[in-house]
């Protein structure tokens, strides 16, 4: 059956392929009714290209509906066959000059912050690349999909609208012509009749409702097949979606997990093929699974023609776009085929039915129809402009749709907005002739529903429906923006007329926001539920850059400005207009003065924060007085109408709400209150509230006697009574009133004169103050630095939001900040310049508090240092706008001047509590910035004015009965002596030092100079004296400071003389290896040092006394007593792997005793250095085992740490460990027994060595596995007693296990003999790891190494070395045998690996640890010293042999020095000689020069390691020649090593050995024939791999990277490899695979055939590091790449160019080499716990 099948859809195949596009297409050029003739092709032939079956087949369908459908239909559009047709289009087209690529997931984009009109014009990679913008300020972001590039654009750049590709056609092409021209007539005909039918049979097909018929088309299927077709939604999770498939279709995971996929990609797939019942049963399951809690998944059943002719549907408009491409002339058809009106009339062009049908569209077909969009009508200049129209005018049902629609905004068509809108002219035509704002507003507000009995807005209890629909609708105000990007440069009537309609739909739409959310104050009770207000706050945070662009907009036309001046006035009023209603009117009087309000108390009534048109109108009024209209046409403006009272009422109970707020009277109302406090001032909001409140408080006093003003303001504050009613204070603080009620009115006075400091002080705003804009933002700079040096991005974010924040900042930051770069941590700083301090004003109104007490401690700090005395005296301010002039006055106004009596006058009789420092700091501010202004006014005197400002006299007089005070002055004199203000006498000086400055320049202009006042010179020396005094004290404070020091570092001497051992363990990573051992060792300097053999330097090891951190007791490391551990962290490595795609083996089975060359994993143990005693160790193991065994199953917490694997940190250092080194003495003396023979060369020492081995295996051959234990147990006994503790053996066993665990990823067995193998190879590949950074780093092989690793490769060494005491014996002995059968073949071993196959190192290592245990049976008589000679001089042969072999010296190429030592004969004689053995199969060299040179450096790297081992091992100190880098390395390590210089002399006393170690393997032949590779040497050090300079690359490198499994797409977290360069399809579930039976992400997979379960990897669109270490262990780490601001960018979000910061990315690549990344994540999850809950494993 099955079968049958398949030859049945081959042979239709046949059929299909046999039809000819020709053919066809000459009978459609016949046809007299064409659209008939192609539909009853289409009838026929798609189902059966289309939809088969169950699943679609991709290839093959493209294939046939090409070769079938689409042939045809090309070969009638070219006439001629397409192959010639479409080239020869290409060529005859002018293409535009536009760019117009669309952008891909992820592709990098430009913008230019000095030129592009808009942020949202961008460039794409090679536009950008080829452009001017490339030298300018630019940024850079990842493309989220859709939208195009903008090069060629004239409207969207400032300067260089091209980039060099594009500006070729720009001369060219009249942008009027028509491109049809291009083309000859009978082809437009053609094109015209073809677009037409398949646009249109695209059109109907996807927006087809019914279920079985088709549009126009016969169904021409026998049998009815259904699909069951799944459609995605943004409500479901991949998991319930994969859950759910999974028992509907049984299906397996994997395959639910591809239709899921699927799903979320295309936005459909068919997940069941059949009969209508069976598609119908399955449709039923998934709805009743997934219709629980939400709506149910969607559905369908469809017939398999409808999808069929659906799928060639989206075909044909992908092949419409890529035909358009040829020509511009079809561009220019298709477009007015599109938008041709069909007979129904209005909205009947295919282009508004598709956009009409949109949000019935499944992702895939939007995504295809977009894009033929933005190829199409976008692109051509004409019908852009129509197809704006159209969209326009479908503005409102498309934003309907979207409405109900769920899916993203970016797969709604009502997203082209951004590309319409944001096109200046299209805009202003669409604002003059469609009526653009208005509609966009309007729209707005019918999708606002929820209003309160007033029309406001109301969002209290709104669902959660609701919440939905308010974060869609909030995407209107963003089209709003768009709209208003661009401003007018020129306005028509027209345009004025339909901007004051939208101006007045805005107005409306504000008026529902004034007075939203009002509230009251709670008493007694606390308030029961929050109230909602965020929604509110997020309206106006979106509106908040709309409202300031309006404002941008009024500003550009007088007329317009006073048109929306009264516009906005009106509405003022229409919302306040009974603001008295209900409120009894009251008179208040104070000092003579008296005005008439109502009674109204905020902390009783109503208040509301939001006063959008009260704000607006305050921007409007400012606008009024930049432009200067107010002066040029008074009469226009209906400025009388102004009420000031009313103006400012609303604003002023909003900022006592705040005062009060902070006062603490309205703790009752909860967090809401406080969260709307914050954003009221926040950085986001503040410009369109809390500043235009300020502005609006502003303008009203401007208009108004400010007696009465300050007298309104004191009734709302509260305090009316307080200094109306002399000796209210006293009374107050005499009689036991609440001291709570004495604290919130001390806090209100505060608030109170604070916002006085604001209205009078803050000017800094164009049109309040005569300033301009670079002034205002220099002072928000200046102010942000007063606080500490601040990075370019937390300067970005305190300054607030417009168009050219960064660019407006940068424009002048220069001026008043210097740049500090940043170090290898940390980022680059500006630091405010010192001339611009004297600019700092301590009551700045964009300070928060925390703010504020920071900045004054640090500039008084400043002060201290420059030794000037601290007084913060306010800055002298640019002069008011003469609209707001008349605002100074308030200083010196008499309600003015009573409060500061008042306040200063409690100050004086410094009673009780009802007053505060504060306070008096405030009123001290207030009359400094009077005097200031009186100055200011002085000095800029001209003839004719008379100065009205006469601060200075009115504080002189004293006050008049019955109060009789004394003056103001009179009180500040008294208070300067005042003991308990100490704080402010610099302050208090500086005011008398002006008051004397003015009264002198008063003098000066009226009349004669007068002497120096009296009070001045009493002012100065008082002055005098306090600068003594100033310097006395500082005096005591040095010497207290110094005899502190002196008393510190002696108690410190003493304590590093009693925590010795603690110390230097703690300190070891500051200084490096002083080791104890080598310090307390007695000096050899002049003898000849040599690590190994018998004419090793003999050294007394010195008794080493260590401290347990845990009980801090002294212990001396000896063989007997109780171990000593270090805590040691073991892990597989690849860091040193010469070939990463090395399939690992079964680690059952693996037999490690043999490393290869590419050492292609190995085991590294590190250690921090910190020691325990082993029952310490075990006692606090335990305890933390048990304790997170408990925490577990309590709180089913991860930790940073994985104690089931054994795994701790260290106590002291809280280092990841997962075992412990035993801490022994030097073994080989234990082992040793005296030198009673002579010394056997090596010759003869390998034939009794041979002997030994031979009776070995002879003993085992027997056959009688007991006996030979036996013998070797009698043997032991005999000649070897273990000589360690109980303890120190139990630590060998556990430390060797826990490397046989660890190194081969098996369950720990101590009896398994490859558990010595395994330490024996940790011990020489963490040798070579450190020999290698050494030399990567260039530093001397001995005296760098920090102590911990230093102690560590002692403590490993020696751990190796005695390792085999506590293993089988025959174990350790028949490895032995094994090894030295590599390189003194016998007959026994046969299948070693050829010695290319063999690391040498790893070989030596294991020979002469495993030596002793063939030893202690030896009665040869030879000593182990002559034995590890020999066997370093046997593997160092072996060596050479392999140097020789492989090297790939080129004799050319390199100059060659005449000389012919006597190395370089013997060399080329011992090549000639390797030639003969192998044959002369090897390439004949010449050049003995070359072959030492060669020799020597491939040497190297194993004659370091080797001295690192033997001095380890034997305790020999190096030779101080090694411990620095200088001349003659290697002659000083043969020296070390008791090798000779001239190393091919050791193949003088054995020269067979040459022969055996080629001879008896077949590999090395086959390598020198070139039939299998061979590592070379010197092995080069592994790098992290070379990442570009520029980042942008790497964006642009992984937005061409798509998942490997998903068949082209566009990955969506790329991450790249760092260690081998592969990019991966991170955090996704299509690149999930299964590792060790647990589902893991690409990453986790890639570490552990890259990394051995270690990863460094790069998230390309985050910009970030990450490192994996297993399937638990993450972190993230601060990626390598800085702006020009010395800062990373995580995430992506500034977009500031980024380029490689080398020293960082070393730093990283130097954690990887030595191998601290593990480390590393564990210090960085005990440091953020959140850390630890991330589910590394998926990424
Ligand atoms: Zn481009
Ligand atoms: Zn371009
Ligand atoms: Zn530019
Ligand atoms: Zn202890
Ligand atoms: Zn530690
Ligand atoms: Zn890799
Ligand atoms: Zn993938």
């Amino acid at each position: 059956m099955a079968a049958d099948l398949e030859t049945e859809v081959q042979a239709i195949d046949k059929n299909l392929l046999e039809c000819s596009a020709e053919e066809i297409a000459v009978k459609w050029l016949q046809a007299n009714d064409l659209q008939k003739e192609v539909y009853q092709h289409l009838a026929y032939y798609v189902p059966k290209i289309y939809c088969r079956g169950p699943n679609p087949a991709p290839q093959r369908e493209d294939m046939l509906a090409q070769h079938i459908l689409l042939g045809p239909m090309e070969w009638y559009l070219c006439g001629e066959d397409p192959a010639f047709g479409f080239p020869k289009l290409e060529q005859a087209n002018k293409p535009s000059h536009l760019c117009g690529r669309v952008f891909k997931v992820g592709e990098p984009t430009y913008s230019c912050r000095d030129c592009a009109v808009d942020p949202t014009c961008v460039l794409c990679m090679e536009c950008f690349l080829g452009s001017i913008h490339r030298e300018h300020r630019y940024r850079m972001t990842t493309s989220g999909g859709g939208g195009f590039c903008d090069c060629g654009d004239t409207e969207a750049w400032k300067e260089g609208p091209y980039c060099q590709k594009h500006e070729l056609n720009t001369s060219e092409t009249a942008e009027e012509e028509d491109p049809l021209v291009q083309l000859p007539e009978d082809m437009v005909a053609r094109a015209y009749n073809i677009f037409a039918i398949t646009f249109k049979y695209a059109v109907d097909i996807l927006t087809w409702e019914k279920e079985n018929e088709l549009p126009g088309l016969e169904m021409i299927e026998k049998s009815d097949t259904y699909y069951c077709m799944l459609f995605n939604d943004e409500v479901h999770t991949y998991e319930q979606v994969i859950y759910t498939l999974q028992k509907a279709v049984n299906c397996t995971q994997k395959e639910a997990i591809g239709f899921a996929t699927t799903v979320d990609r295309d936005g459909r797939r068919s997940v069941r093929y059949g009969d209508f019942q069976y598609c119908d049963q399955a449709k039923s399951v998934i709805v009743r699974n997934t219709s629980r809690q939400t709506k149910p998944l969607k559905v369908q059943v469809m017939h398999s023609s409808i999808v069929a002719h659906q799928s060639f549907g989206l075909k044909l408009l992908t092949w419409l776009g890529s035909v358009i491409g040829y020509s511009d002339g079809l561009r220019r058809i298709l477009c007015q085929v599109g938008l041709q009106e069909g007979p129904d009339g209005e909205n009947s062009s295919l282009v508004d039915k598709l956009m009409l049908y949109d949000s019935k569209l499944w992702k895939g077909a939007r995504n295809v129809y977009h894009q033929l969009f933005m190829s199409s009508l976008l692109m051509d200049l004409k019908y852009k402009k129509l197809f704006a129209i159209r969209f326009a005018r479908n503005y409102e049902r498309l934003q309907s749709d979207f409405m109900k629609d769920d899916h993203d905004r970016e797969l709604s068509i009502a997203d082209l907005s951004i590309q319409i809108f944001t096109v200046p002219s299209l805009a202003r035509m669409l604002i003059t002739e469609e009526n653009l704002m208005t509609t966009i507003i309007k729209t707005f507000m019918d999708h606002l529903r929820h209003r309160d009995i007033q029309g406001r807005f109301q969002f209290e209890r709104y669902t959660a429906l609701q919440a939905f629909k308010f974060r869609r609708v909030q995407s209107l105000i963003l089209d709003l923006k768009y709209v208003l990007i661009s401003k007018p440069t020129e306005w028509s009537d027209d345009l004025r007329r339909k901007f004051l309609e939208g101006f007045d739909a805005f107005l409306e739409l504000l008026k529902c926001m004034q007075g939203m959310d009002p509230i009251t104050r709670q008493v007694g009770q606390h308030i029961e539920m929050e109230p909602e207000w965020e929604a509110a706050f997020t309206l106006q945070m979106k509106l908040t850059l709309v409202i300031s662009m309006m404002q941008d907009w009024c500003a550009l036309d007088e007329k317009v400005l006073i048109e929306a001046y009264k516009k906005c006035l009106t509405v003022l009023m229409q919302c306040h207009s009974g603001f008295t209603d209900g409120e009894q009117p009251i008179v208040l009087s104070m000092c003579g003065h008296s005005v008439e309000t109502i009674r109204y108390c905020v902390s009783q009534e109503k208040v509301s924060i939001h006063l959008p048109v009260s704000r607006l109108l305050a921007g409007l009024h400012v606008l009024l007085s930049k432009t200067e209209v107010a002066y040029k046409f008074p009469e226009l403006l209906p400025l009388s109408e102004l009420s000031p009272p009313m103006l400012i009422e609303h604003p002023l109970r909003c900022l006592v709400l705040c005062a009060q707020v902070h006062a603490g009277m309205w703790r009752r109302n909860g967090f809401s209150l406080v969260n709307q406090i914050y954003y009221y001032h926040n950085v986001k909001c503040r410009r369109e509230m809390f500043d235009k409140d300020i502005v609006m408080l502003q303008t009203g006093v401007s208009m108004m006697d400010p007696n009465h003003f300050l007298m309104i303001m004191l009734s709302r504050f509260e305090l009316y009574q307080i200094f109306s009613t002399p000796d209210y204070g006293k009374r107050f603080s005499t009689e036991n009133t609440n001291k709570d009620v004495v604290q919130q009115n001390n806090t209100l006075i505060e608030e109170m004169l604070y916002l006085i400091i604001m209205i009078v002080g803050e000017r800094f705003s164009p049109g309040i103050g005569q300033v301009n804009a670079t002034d205002e933002i220099k002072r928000e700079i200046i102010h942000q630095l007063s606080i500490r040096p601040m990075a370019h991005s937390e300067l970005v974010k305190a300054l607030p939001e417009d168009e050219n924040r960064e660019t407006g900042m940068e424009s002048v930051i220069e001026e008043v900040a210097c740049f500090k770069k940043p170090g290898l941590t940390g980022r680059g700083l500006y630091e405010l310049k010192p001339e611009c301090a004297k600019n700092f004003n301590l009551y700045f109104y964009h300070f928060s508090r925390a703010e504020q007490s920071k900045a004054e401690e640090a500039q008084r700090k400043l002060k201290r240092q420059n030794r000037e005395d601290t007084a913060l005296p306010p800055p002298a301010l640019p002069p008011f706008c003469p609209l707001f002039a008349s605002l100074v006055n308030i200083l010196q106004s008499d309600v003015m001047l009573c409060i500061m009596g008042t306040i200063l006058q409690w100050a004086v009789e410094h009673n009780g509590y009802a007053w505060s420092e504060s306070m008096l700091q405030r009123v001290l501010h207030l009359i400094g910035m009077a005097l200031q202004e009186e100055k200011q006014h002085l000095e800029n005197l001209s003839e004719e004015n008379v100065v009205t400002f006469t601060f200075t006299q009115k504080i002189s007089k004293p006050g008049e009965a019955p109060n009789n005070s004394p003056s103001i002055l009179a009180m500040l004199e008294t208070l300067q002596n005042a003991p308990h203000l100490e704080v402010h006498k610099d302050m208090i000086r500086w005011i008398l030092k002006t008051f004397n400055t003015i009264k002198k320049l008063r003098e000066s202009s009226s009349s004669s100079p007068l002497a120096e006042t009296e009070g001045n010179i009493m002012e100065e020396s008082s002055r005098d004296k306090d600068k003594a005094e100033r310097k006395r004290k500082a005096e005591i404070a040095r010497l207290r400071r110094e005899k502190i020091m002196a008393q510190m570092s002696e108690m410190q001497r003493h304590f590093i003389n009693e925590n010795k051992e603690l110390f230097q363990q703690t300190l070891e990573e500051l200084d490096t290896s002083t080791s104890g051992a080598h310090e307390n060792s007695p000096v050899i300097s002049d003898a000849k040092l040599t690590a190994l053999g018998p004419e090793q330097t003999r050294v007394a090891e010195p008794r080493q006394v260590v401290m347990c951190i845990l009980c801090q007791e002294e212990q001396e490391v000896k063989v007997d007593s109780r171990a000593m551990v270090l805590a040691a962290f073991i892990q597989r490595s690849t860091v040193l792997s010469k070939n990463r795609n090395k399939i690992t083996p079964d680690p059952e089975k693996y037999d490690p005793i043999f490393m290869h060359p590419d050492l292609s994993c190995g085991t590294h143990t590190g250690s921090c250095g910190h020691i325990m005693h082993a029952h310490c160790w075990q006692r606090y193991f335990d305890a933390v085992q048990a304790k997170e065994q408990r925490r577990q199953q309590r709180l089913r917490v991860h930790t940073s740490y994985d104690v089931e694997n054994g795994e701790f940190l260290c106590p002291l250092c809280e280092c990841l460990s997962n075992t412990v080194i035993p801490l022994l003495p030097p073994p080989r003396v234990l082992f040793n027994r005296l030198d009673f023979s002579g010394r056997p060369n090596l010759t003869q020492w390998i034939k009794t060595l041979s002997q030994q081995v031979k009776a070995l295996h002879l003993l085992r051959n027997e056959d009688c596995a007991s006996k030979f234990e036996e013998i070797c147990l009698f043997s032991c006994i005999f000649c070897f007693r273990n000589p360690y503790s109980e303890s120190i053996k139990e630590m060998l066993t556990t430390f060797g296990t826990a490397t046989y665990k660890v190194g081969l990823k098996v369950h720990p067995n101590e009896e398994d003999p490859r558990v010595p193998i395994m330490c024996w190879g940790s011990c020489a590949y963490t040798i070579q790891t450190i020999e290698r950074i050494l030399a990567d780093e260039d530093k001397p092989l001995f005296g760098h190494l920090p102590c911990r690793q230093d102690d560590c490769l002692t403590s490993l060494t020696r751990f190796a070395a005695a390792h085999w005491t506590v293993s089988s014996l025959s174990a350790v002995q028949g490895h032995f045998c094994t090894l030295l059968a590599s390189l003194v073949p016998n007959e026994k071993n046969g299948n070693l690996p050829c010695i290319l196959d063999i690391d040498m190192f790893h070989l030596l290592v294991s020979l002469v640890l495993s030596f002793p245990a063939i030893h202690c049976q030896d009665f040869s008589g030879v000593s182990l010293g002559t034995g590890d000679l020999h066997l370093f001089h046997l593997v160092t042969m072996a060596h050479i042999v392999q140097i020789l072999l492989t090297s790939s010296t080129e004799e050319n190429g390199m100059d060659q020095e005449n000389t012919n030592s006597e190395e370089e004969v013997a060399v080329l004689t011992l090549y000639k000689f390797l030639c003969q053995c192998t044959g002369s199969a090897l390439k004949e060299i010449s050049s003995g020069w070359h072959l030492w040179r060669n020799l020597k450096a491939g040497i190297m790297p194993f004659l370091r390691c080797s001295a690192l081992f033997f001095h380890y091992l034997n305790g020999v100190p190096a030779p101080s020649e090694i411990q620095v880098n200088g001349a003659n390395q290697f002659e000083h390590l043969c020296s070390y090593l008791s090798l000779p210089n001239n190393l091919t002399c050791l193949f003088q006393e054995n020269s067979e050995i040459l022969n055996t170690l080629i001879e008896s393997n077949n590999e090395v032949k086959r390598y020198l024939e070139g039939k299998r590779h061979a590592i070379s040497y010197a092995r080069e050090s592994n790098k992290l791999i070379d990442l570009p300079d520029d980042y942008s690359c790497l964006i642009n490198q992984a937005s061409n990277f798509s998942c490997p499994k998903s068949g082209g797409d566009k990955s969506r977290a790329p991450t790249l490899c760092l260690v081998c360069g592969t990019m991966l399809c991170s955090q996704s579930y299509c690149c999930q695979t299964e590792l060790e039976g647990e589902d893991v992400g690409a990453c986790t997979a890639h570490t552990y055939t890259c990394g051995s379960g270690v990863g460094i990897f790069l998230r390309v669109r985050e910009c970030q590091v990450l490192f994996l270490a297993g399937k638990t262990k993450g972190c993230f780490y601060p990626p390598p790449y800085l702006d020009d601001y010395g800062e990373t960018d995580q995430g992506l979000r500034r977009g500031n160019p980024l380029h490689l910061c080398k020293e960082r990315f070393k730093k990283i690549q130097k954690l990887w080499q030595q191998h601290s990344i593990t480390e590393e994540i564990g210090h960085a999850q005990e440091a953020n716990q959140t850390l630890v809950g991330i589910d590394w494993q998926h990424l």
